[in-house]
């Protein structure tokens, strides 16, 4: 469970300890502050066969590998199906014919409904008469950010619970422990509103985007299509080690292919990078590793990192060019 969620899963825990959980509950807070999380712990607690002295689903159980698959059949996850549009009526008439059958484990039947403002208006209407009439052991679980657009009707029949955004020493320390630099928590915390998920997930979408534009780059600086010295000016910064890390992994996956006839797992780094394994010997290509690696070593000791990178991109566009193409043309 996520830190600053503690305090909330203490109190869901000690609700369902002492059998007195809601039939709803309206969990509100910040996109990205891990609502979902909480929802899902919870319903783990709930239908888990032997959950620990904690409260906290054992992760081993028939139940639990279900939960895991997405397949438990009394958890029903109720969400627009298609992102942006409403959740409609006959989901929610679904919803409540499911909920009124007997729960399949003999345990509680869990259903997490997601943004439930999205529902529209008959939606949550016919929602009204689930909550009226609640089945016996049944959870229904309102996740939202913006609870004031949910009819006043369905707020009135859940409990609330309240998932406060933490504070950002503790948000940083997480995204931190994630693996993220000091540098890049901060901006991406700030760009998330302090919703710590929300802002690692934004690193890491930026982070993918970069290591395509990382590996297009290598691409076109070793076929003579990019000037090295215009790619290490792009490369220096933030996200420099990143990128040679990038880099040093695909020359290994490069000389893997080579020496054991492996092809990389990563499709397009065998359809970017497969003509430098047609040309270049591997001692070359182990050689660059190296040299990667000893920068890799050598960042923040003072040494001119633009140096560096300029001289790693410049013995990389200058490895042998395919002699297959050059044959051709002097044949002709
Ligand atoms: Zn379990």
């Amino acid at each position: 469970m996520y830190t600053w969620l503690e305090a909330s899963w203490q109190q869901l825990n000690q609700a369902r300890l002492q059998d007195r959980l809601p039939h709803a509950l309206l969990i509100r807070g910040q996109d990205g502050v891990g609502k979902q999380a909480l929802a899902l712990h919870t319903a783990g607690a709930l239908l888990c066969e032997q959950p620990d002295a904690e409260g906290n689903a054992c992760g081993r159980c028939a139940a639990c590998g279900w939960l895991q698959a997405g397949t438990h059949p009394d958890l029903i996850r109720l969400e627009p199906a298609e992102a942006g549009k409403a959740i409609k009526v006959d989901q929610i008439r679904e919803l409540g014919s499911a909920l009124a059958m007997t729960s399949h484990g003999g345990r509680h039947k869990v259903a997490i409904i997601r943004p439930a403002e999205a529902m529209n208006v008959n939606a949550a209407n016919s929602l009204l008469k689930t909550l009226e009439e609640p089945a016996a052991d049944t959870l229904l679980l309102l996740l939202s950010a913006a609870p004031g657009r949910l009819p006043a009707t369905v707020r009135s029949r859940c409990q609330q619970l309240a998932v406060a955004t933490p504070d950002t020493a503790q948000a940083r320390q997480w995204l931190q422990s994630e693996g993220l630099g000091a540098d890049t928590v901060l901006r991406y915390l700030e760009l998330a509103d302090g919703a710590p998920l929300r802002a690692r997930e934004m690193a890491e979408a930026d982070s993918a985007a970069l290591r395509d534009q990382r590996l297009e780059q290598l691409a076109a600086v070793g076929s003579g299509r990019m000037d090295p010295l215009q790619a290490a000016k792009d490369w220096q910064g933030d996200a420099q080690r990143q990128s040679l890390e990038w880099w040093r992994l695909w020359l290994q996956a490069l000389i893997r292919w080579k020496l054991a006839d492996r092809p990389p797992q990563e499709p397009d780094v065998v359809q970017k990078l497969q003509q430098f394994t047609e040309r270049v010997d591997c001692c070359q290509m182990f050689d660059l590793s190296d040299r990667i690696a000893k920068a890799l070593n050598s960042m923040g000791s003072g040494l001119n990192q633009q140096l560096v990178l300029e001289d790693l991109l410049i013995s990389w566009a200058r490895l042998p060019k395919r002699t297959g193409a050059r044959t051709r043309a002097g044949n002709r």
